[in-house]
C-alpha cells in the first residue's frame, strides 16, 4: 500500500512551498491540486469561454490534458502539450479559480485524475479537500494555516521578487475574497478535516515548518 499525505489549507499558506521539499527529501510523488484547477481555468480562457458558463467549461474537460513535469523549486505544468507553468499564476487565473473549481463537473474530472495518481505513488498531496474528500485515508494530514498579513506578507515579497509592484491590501483582500469562496462553496468547501493535524506557520521559517511536518509523517 502507498503511503498518502495530505496537506490542505487557506491560500498562500505555504502549502506547495513546504509540500515540493518534503516530496524531495522522501522521494514522493508531489501533487499540486490547486494548479489542475488553475489549468482548467486557463484552458476556459483560452477556449473564449465565460467562467461563469459551466456548461461550456463542463464540454471542455475532456480535450483537456494535463501533464506534470516534477522538479523542486520549480514543477512544470503543460496543457495539451503546451507550458502553461507561469500562465497560471496570472491574476486573472487567481481572481477567477474559484469560481471555477466550484462547479460540479470540473471537481469530479478532477477527483479521478488526483486518485488515480495517488494509487500508484507514494504522494504528498496539497489542496483544499485533500483530507476530506481526495484521500480521506491518508495515514497523514496537515492543515496547514497562518495569518493572513503574514500570508499577504509572502505573496507581496514573492511578487516584488519577481519585479511586480503589487499593493499589499489588494493581496490581502484577494486571499481573503478567496478562502471565503473556497470555504462557502457546496461541493467539498475547504475545511479541516477532524483527523487532520494543525500546524501555524505564522512567524515560522520554512526549515522549521518542514521539519515539523516531517517529524509528524515519521512518527
Ligand atoms: O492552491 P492554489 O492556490 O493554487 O489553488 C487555486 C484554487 O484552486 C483554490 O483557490 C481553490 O479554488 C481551488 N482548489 C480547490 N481544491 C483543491 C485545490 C485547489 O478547489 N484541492
Amino acid at each position: 500500500k502507498y503511503f498518502q499525505v495530505a496537506i490542505d489549507g487557506p491560500a498562500s499558506a505555504g502549502k506547495s512551498t513546504i509540500a515540493k521539499i518534503i516530496a524531495k527529501n522522501l522521494k514522493y510523488v508531489y501533487v499540486d491540486t490547486g494548479a489542475m484547477y488553475r489549468s482548467i481555468t486557463l484552458a476556459a480562457k483560452k477556449a473564449g469561454i465565460s467562467y461563469e458558463n459551466e456548461e461550456q467549461i463542463a464540454e471542455l474537460l475532456p480535450n483537456i490534458s494535463i501533464r506534470f513535469e516534477p522538479g523542486v523549486p520549480v514543477q512544470r505544468v503543460f496543457l495539451n502539450d503546451e507550458e502553461i507553468t507561469e500562465a497560471i499564476r496570472s491574476t486573472d487565473v487567481t481572481n477567477n479559480v474559484s469560481l471555477v473549481a466550484s462547479y460540479a463537473s470540473v471537481r469530479e474530472n478532477l477527483l479521478k485524475y488526483q486518485r488515480q495518481i495517488a494509487t500508484d505513488n507514494h504522494v504528498i498531496m496539497d489542496g483544499r479537500d485533500i483530507g476530506t474528500t481526495v484521500l480521506p485515508d491518508a495515514q497523514v494530514k496537515i492543515f496547514l494555516v497562518a495569518s493572513v498579513e503574514e500570508r499577504a506578507e509572502r505573496r507581496y515579497k514573492e511578487n516584488t521578487a519577481k519585479g511586480m509592484t503589487p499593493d499589499f491590501e489588494t493581496l490581502k483582500k484577494d486571499i481573503e475574497d478567496r478562502d471565503y469562496k473556497d470555504s462557502h462553496r457546496e461541493i467539498s468547501p475547504l475545511t479541516q478535516a477532524s483527523d487532520a493535524i494543525l500546524v501555524d506557520t505564522t512567524g515560522l521559517s520554512i526549515e522549521e515548518v518542514v521539519s515539523k511536518i516531517t517529524n509528524i509523517i515519521k512518527k
